[in-house]
């Protein structure tokens, strides 16, 4: 039951703001994959998974859906499920009926549908929950129960907004198992919107980044967080040393050294590299760009702590074990696998 998703060019401006909510946004999330849109909050997620649900009609740009343009269809006849940040479940429904409502609505004998809705309980774990009423389930539960009333309409296309952005982290680490079972057993194709880049790296297969309605960057998880497109791409992704340079014959010149930079325009260009990359007074490999400065800060982060490090007129930043001694004033010599930084024009 899986396709492709193919949105192309979509723009959507609300009468109320100047801003577009969509702005010439075009994404292909290719069936059975799962894509997480990831931007700062007003940046056109929602938006975009109401366009694709036909919730919200597009001033420009198509949805496509198993090759078809969608314009046309009905909400309801897309074939796309869609799951909310709260679940909106019939209250006065009980778990059973509110899984088995699709299939009642399409017409299909109460029995039928009730055996079906069973076994997408059985698909998120809520085996031998049908009989209770919404009002006695967990809040984990739940978005389990939205999500089997999703499935059980068979959707080409699982849109999921925030789903589990209510849920406590034990909760959530578990709604994450699920959703795992949940494409290993029927495999849609799921667009997942999320402000948690973890959720993103341990549930999507990909990650498309979207500010003021834009697409920003899109591409593999590993390739979000490692060779992001851009600057402010890397700053979504929450990578925090940003090093100005520029780039002549192919070589990236900072502070840090030189570094090839093929394929990035010559010119002014940005040395990327994430502070969980960065060794702290450690023996380098021959490969690593190197640098020696002073500990500004320290801040405490739990299991980690955050240095900020001041090293030739730039603001450097790096993790160290929570038990490491460095403080404020400290000398320290940072270096960076050439391998984890990365090059990019501006
Ligand atoms: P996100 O989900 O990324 O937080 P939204 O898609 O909800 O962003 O909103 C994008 C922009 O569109 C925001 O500026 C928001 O205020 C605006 N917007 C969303 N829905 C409506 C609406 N129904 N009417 C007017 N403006 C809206
Ligand atoms: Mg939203």
């Amino acid at each position: 039951m899986s396709t492709d998703l193919v949105l192309t060019g979509l723009t959507k401006t609300f009468a109320a703001s100047p801003n577009p909510a969509l702005d010439d946004l075009s994404l292909t999330v290719t069936a059975g994959t799962c894509t997480a849109v990831l931007g700062p909050s007003g940046s056109g997620k929602s938006t975009l998974l109401r366009v694709i649900a036909g919730l919200e009609t597009p001033d420009q740009g198509s949805v496509s859906i198993a090759g078809r343009d969608v314009a046309a269809v009905a909400a309801e006849r897309r074939g796309v499920g869609m799951v909310f940040q709260r679940s909106l479940l019939f209250p006065h429904l009980s778990v059973l009926d509110n899984v088995a409502f699709s299939d009642r609505v399409a017409g299909m004998p109460r029995a039928r549908a009730r055996e079906r809705a069973e076994r997408y309980l059985d698909t998120v774990r809520l085996t031998g929950y049908g009989r209770r009423r919404v009002g006695e389930l967990s809040g984990g539960q739940e978005q389990r129960v939205a999500i089997a009333r999703a499935l059980a309409a068979e959707p080409a296309v699982l849109l999921l907004d925030e789903p589990f952005s209510a849920l406590d982290p034990a909760l959530r680490a578990d709604m994450h198992e699920l959703l795992e079972a949940v494409r290993a057993d029927v495999a849609p194709t799921i667009l997942l919107v999320t402000h948690d880049r973890d959720e993103a790296a341990r549930v999507a297969d990909r990650i498309a980044l979207v500010e003021h309605g834009r697409l920003l960057h899109e591409g593999t998880v590993a390739d979000a967080y490692r060779r992001p497109g851009s600057v402010r791409a890397a700053e979504l992704m929450g990578g925090r040393n940003a090093v100005p340079g520029r780039v002549r014959n192919g070589v990236h010149r900072s502070v840090l050294g030189e570094i090839a930079a093929a394929g990035v325009d010559e010119g002014p260009a940005t040395l990327l590299f994430r502070q969980e990359d960065v060794r702290v007074d450690e023996h380098a490999d021959a490969a690593s760009l190197r640098i020696v400065g002073i500990v500004l800060v320290r801040r405490p982060t739990g299991a980690r702590s955050e240095l900020t490090v001041g090293a030739g007129g730039v603001e450097l930043h790096a993790e160290v074990p929570s038990m490491s001694p460095l403080s404020p004033g400290d000398e320290v010599v940072l270096s960076v696998p050439e391998a984890l930084a990365h090059v990019v024009a501006r």
